[in-house]
């Protein structure tokens, strides 16, 4: 970005106190759970219509707290649709003491801090204000551009859940979507597989084991079992392999009573190429061969969190749209790579076969930490980047 550029962009943030509303979203706190996104859809809605920008605001099923909103430019001529994504809400801010209180966006040597901040209010505000930039110079000639804010991403993505369920979005052509990734781009991430293993069991006087049935040792053989799942396939060329962690695991009465529950869960990371489907059939059957080993323990698996993977082609048009923006804007070279957590692509992907990459101001390792931080400057080169693969893209 020449010093030009930079100087006109930087007015421009302040004429549109860019910097000022990004401090609302933080002190609107939106801490999932319990969420209330609504607080934030709200405000961004009266943004927008303030630039005569009509949102549609959806309350979430069963709720009145938790809000998808959606906003559309359209050009004057057909052309591709360009979805801008983020979510609205937060993880909670952690047992850690932080340096500054968390909800205040507290601005400090051209730092905002707060929970959010990295996670992806900044990646948000920095989308919308790309996105009122764009309607205000007119930059949407062909096609469309769409933002689209979700609730309930840090959960499972809930919102998006909704945002596809009620068919909100159109098929897009392609999805930037601005989780923290310090303006790199990321064109794959693994998908995410929780599951409930249930051990069912008959309790007894631990004296007088045989009369009862151990459902915490049914549980140990099924861990032991599962050394034997098979995760490979063919190696994905930007994702690590994939991943099997038992992340909780309890159950037991007393010291001297046979337990009849236990539970556990375990957490898969997988590659964009695994079958879900397959690997809960694979977990169910070593279940299964347990409960049916005759020492009476049944054991049941249920799913919490099924997200796939995502894969973007390093040649679709929208990559090489970003990589052209860097290039004469930064004089960057641009790769595209992977990452491990998951976003709401891995829902909205459904929606068709669109392009989405993610790409966003912050830094991925701030995410979910104690004294999260955004750079001023880093909003600021992702709205410059976004407005111009808005231009190159919907051209
Ligand atoms: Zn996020």
């Amino acid at each position: 970005m020449t010093k030009m550029t930079e100087s006109a962009l930087n007015e421009w943030l302040e004429q549109h106190k860019v910097i000022e509303q990004l401090q609302a979203a933080i002190q609107s706190n939106t801490v999932n759970p319990p969420g209330n996104e609504i607080l934030l859809a709200e405000r961004i809605q009266s943004i927008l219509l303030s630039y005569g920008i009509e949102a549609k605001l959806t309350i979430a099923s069963g709720t009145s707290t938790r809000a998808n909103l959606i906003a559309t430019i359209r050009g004057a001529n057909k052309g591709k649709t360009l979805v801008f994504s983020g979510h609205m809400d937060t993880v909670p801010i952690g047992e850690n003491v932080w340096k500054v209180d968390p909800f205040s966006g507290e601005l400090r040597e051209g730092k905002l801090y707060g929970r959010g901040t990295a996670d992806m209010k900044g990646g948000l505000y920095a989308l919308l204000y790309s996105f009122i930039k764009c309607k205000m110079e007119n930059k949407v000639t062909s096609g469309e551009l769409i933002f689209a804010a979700s609730f309930g991403e840090e959960t499972g993505c809930e919102g998006a859940q909704e945002i596809v369920a009620e068919k909100r979005l159109p098929p897009f052509d392609a999805m930037i979507i601005a989780e923290p990734t310090d303006n790199q781009l990321f064109i794959a991430h693994k998908g995410v597989l929780w599951l409930r293993i249930e051990g069912i069991g008959k309790t007894a006087h631990s004296s007088m084991p045989d009369h009862g049935i151990n459902a915490i040792m049914a549980l140990h053989q099924f861990m032991n079992r599962l050394k034997t799942l098979d995760l490979t396939v063919a190696d994905h060329p930007l994702l690590s392999p994939a991943t099997l962690v038992v992340t909780t695991i309890n159950g037991g009465l007393k010291a001297n009573v046979v337990p009849d529950y236990g539970a556990m869960t375990i957490d898969l990371r997988t590659l964009p190429e695994h079958s879900h489907d397959q690997i809960y059939e694979d977990i169910v059957r070593i279940a299964n061969e347990i409960t049916n080993n005759g020492q009476g323990a049944v054991l049941k698996v249920s799913r919490l969190l099924d997200l796939p993977g995502l894969t973007t082609d390093a040649s679709a048009d929208i990559v090489t749209a970003i990589q052209l923006v860097f290039r004469e804007n930064f004089d960057q070279t641009l790769v595209g790579k992977g990452i491990n957590y998951f976003t709401d692509g891995s829902v909205f992907q459904a929606c068709g076969d669109g392009h989405i990459v993610i790409l966003g101001p912050g830094k991925p390792e701030l995410a979910h930490q104690p004294d999260e931080y955004v750079e001023i400057a880093s909003i600021a080169k992702s709205i410059h980047l976004y407005t111009q693969t808005v231009v190159e893209y919907l051209r």
